[in-house]
């Protein structure tokens, strides 16, 4: 299987703006963002989706939750965000590299409007 577009990123193959990076992961603000701030938190290690986690991830993936704490801390947005983790080509994945989602800037209310 090829490396996904986020491999790449981390790999430096293309470049991109770290907003944070450490031994296990790195974050990077999303090229379509959807709310005023949208930054994704990827691990280094290609986990292609949650679901094909492993019980040795357990400590990565509560790093990636603290990341994200930071990382919306940087951005502004600390008091309110959301994170989102899409699981599937049914919910709209499309890449197949285990991300977070940091969103926020936005009222729940203007959010649930889309
Ligand atoms: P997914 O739908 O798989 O959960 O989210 C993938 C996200 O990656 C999308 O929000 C998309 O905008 C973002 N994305 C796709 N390609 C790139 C890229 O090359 N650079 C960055 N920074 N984000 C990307």
């Amino acid at each position: 299987m090829s490396a996904s577009i986020f491999s790449r990123i981390i790999d430096g193959e293309i470049p991109s703006d770290f907003i944070y990076e450490d031994e296990h992961c790195i974050a990077i603000h999303d090229i379509n963002p959807q709310a005023p701030v949208h930054a994704l938190v990827i691990p280094r290690k290609p986990i292609r989706m949650l679901v094909d986690a492993q019980p040795e991830d357990q400590a990565l993936l509560g790093h990636l939750m603290l990341v994200a704490n930071k990382v919306a801390l940087e951005l502004g947005v600390g008091e309110g965000f959301r994170l989102v983790v899409n699981n599937g080509e049914s919910v709209g994945m499309t890449i197949y590299h285990l991300h977070l989602h940091i969103m926020g800037g936005r009222t729940y209310a203007e959010q649930s409007m889309g």
